[in-house]
């Protein structure tokens, strides 16, 4: 579904990505690792075409994907759930959701995937008309998540969703997470508690300054000790 080939991405002068390659399949979950800086969040937005591609390509279903708009990419069923979730505090948690559906045709294309937010987040309804600033980080979260759902998207992209979200909370998005990839979503994952990642995903890619370094499945990187004594703080 998803390729990056020997993708580099530059910030400015700076290469963040050098040589970044990965496959994601139709239905899988798949985490990104790796330390502060290794690239994960760079790799996302080349993804959605925040970022341009210097080299290498990204292809989605079959076509290249490195010249498209983050509003192409969306259209062609790929939605970002960003680090730090990126709401709009002032606005209400509906108003949120809508934003995440400013392509929809009609208030009515809007009802549907909204109650299908709703019945992942059911507090979210209690919420609807309030700030989303006012709600507690995983509340805010929840809303992070249904915004990037009511595009419809074939492929989520997560990055960090579990950052300043407190414990029982996290249980709960998981929860919802599972109920979203059983209905045929697929997911990448960026995610810093490495036990975490892998008890969600199949497979995971290590990244380290820009550069795949490892893949495998849960079980192949569970049992590698480089990994870990790197990733799982075992020696
Ligand atoms: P983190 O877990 O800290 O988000 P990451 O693996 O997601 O780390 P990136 O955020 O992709 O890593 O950063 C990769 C490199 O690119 C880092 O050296 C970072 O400082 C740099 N970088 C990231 N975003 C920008 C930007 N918008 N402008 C300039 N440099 C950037």
């Amino acid at each position: 579904m998803l390729s990056l080939t020997r993708l580099a991405v530059d910030h400015g002068k700076l290469r963040a990505l050098w040589d970044v390659s990965m496959h994601v399949g139709h239905g899988e979950r798949v985490a990104l690792l790796g330390a502060n800086g290794a690239g994960k969040s760079t790799a996302m937005g080349a993804i959605v075409g925040l970022y341009a591609v210097a080299s290498g390509g990204i292809e989605f279903d079959g076509a290249p994907l490195q010249r498209a708009s983050t509003a192409q990419t969306v259209g062609r069923g790929i939605a970002l759930v960003p680090e730090g979730r990126r709401l709009f505090p002032g606005m209400t948690v509906q108003e949120n959701l809508a934003m995440g559906a400013y392509a929809a045709a009609s208030r009515r294309a809007l009802d549907e995937p909204l109650e299908q937010v709703f019945g992942l987040f059911p507090i979210l309804r209690q919420k609807a008309r309030q700030n989303a600033g006012e709600l507690s980080g995983g509340q805010q979260q929840m809303v992070a998540i249904g915004r990037a759902l009511m595009s419809r998207p074939r492929l989520l992209l997560l990055d960090e969703p579990f950052i300043g979200v407190a414990p029982l909370l996290v249980e709960e998005i998981l929860t919802a997470l599972r109920r979203i990839a059983e209905q045929g979503v697929t997911m990448l994952l960026v995610e810093q508690n490495t036990h975490r990642a892998l008890d969600f995903v199949d497979r995971a890619y290590v990244l380290e300054n820009g550069r795949t370094v490892l893949e495998g499945s849960r079980e192949d990187l569970l049992g590698d000790p480089a990994f870990a004594a790197k990733f799982l703080g075992l020696e």
